[in-house]
């Protein structure tokens, strides 16, 4: 369970999180979808402590993250984003195996789970795992991203725009993985997207942000056939 409980962030004298307040369930696959710079990317870091906040907790199953040693906490929580941060100095094994290493995971253990996530993420060519990050497509390389996030099994997982540089059919065929892996291990994802058809296609409950506060948090469904105000209608309208 995530919790922002009346979170604030400014930079500089921009407000960017006004009071926000949110609890994401267990298990949960939430999505925050919202317009540029309306402080997307700021609320999901401010979960594994990128960012810290100027206001308010937030909470990991009602822990605050300040309590928390920092590395152990990244350790503990997924994390991919969209211009995805691999080391180019590793292949691509040794970049999806990062956190289980640094958590001792034994090597056969490291190897099998990470042959299962280049299988999981259509990224089975054969020698892909040993290539280099510059050898790549972006697409390729966004994949990579993903599966390290996953790769320890961590029970939260925060993705930002994780499959932006996609086509739209290993888009659709990596939302579908992503679903069944987070419904099998009940895992919570706190995920961001633009692409309204994504965010209503993988999401138990949906979140509107506008100018760092949620507009309307509710089901897919809700969104769509109730919108809260004109912002929301506009908004779920305006990108489908
Ligand atoms: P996008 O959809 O474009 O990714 P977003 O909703 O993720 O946008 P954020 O990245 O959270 O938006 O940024 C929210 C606002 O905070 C923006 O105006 C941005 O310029 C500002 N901002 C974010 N990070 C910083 C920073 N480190 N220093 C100063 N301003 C920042
Ligand atoms: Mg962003």
């Amino acid at each position: 369970m995530i919790e922002f409980d009346h979170v604030h962030k400014h930079f500089g004298r921009q407000v960017v999180i006004d009071d926000l307040s949110l609890r994401i369930e267990s298990g949960e696959f939430f999505v925050l979808v919202g317009p540029s710079g309306s402080g997307k990317s700021t609320l999901l870091r401010t979960v594994n402590r990128l960012v810290p906040v100027d206001a308010g907790q937030v909470r990991i199953d009602g822990e605050d993250v300040v309590t928390r040693d920092a590395e152990t906490l990244r350790r503990g929580i997924g994390y991919a984003i969209q211009s995805v941060g691999l080391f180019p100095h590793r292949t691509v094994a040794e970049n999806i195996a990062t956190v289980p290493r640094l958590l001792h995971w034994p090597p056969h253990e490291i190897r099998a789970r990470t042959a299962e996530l280049l299988a999981l993420l259509h990224l089975d060519e054969p020698g892909m795992g040993s290539r280099y990050p510059h050898t790549l497509s972006g697409g390729q390389q966004q994949r990579v991203g993903v599966a390290r996030a996953l790769a320890a099994r961590p029970r939260i997982v925060l993705m930002d725009e994780p499959f932006g540089a996609l086509d739209p059919l290993t888009r659709e065929s990596l939302q579908a993985s992503l679903k069944a892996i987070q419904r099998d291990t009940g895992t919570t994802i706190l995920f961001v997207t633009h692409d309204m058809d994504e965010a209503f296609g993988l999401g138990d409950r949906v979140g509107l942000m506008l100018d760092g506060g949620l507009v309307q948090v509710g089901s897919p469904l809700d969104l769509l056939h109730a919108p809260a105000d004109d912002r929301v209608r506009d908004f779920v309208g305006g990108t489908r």
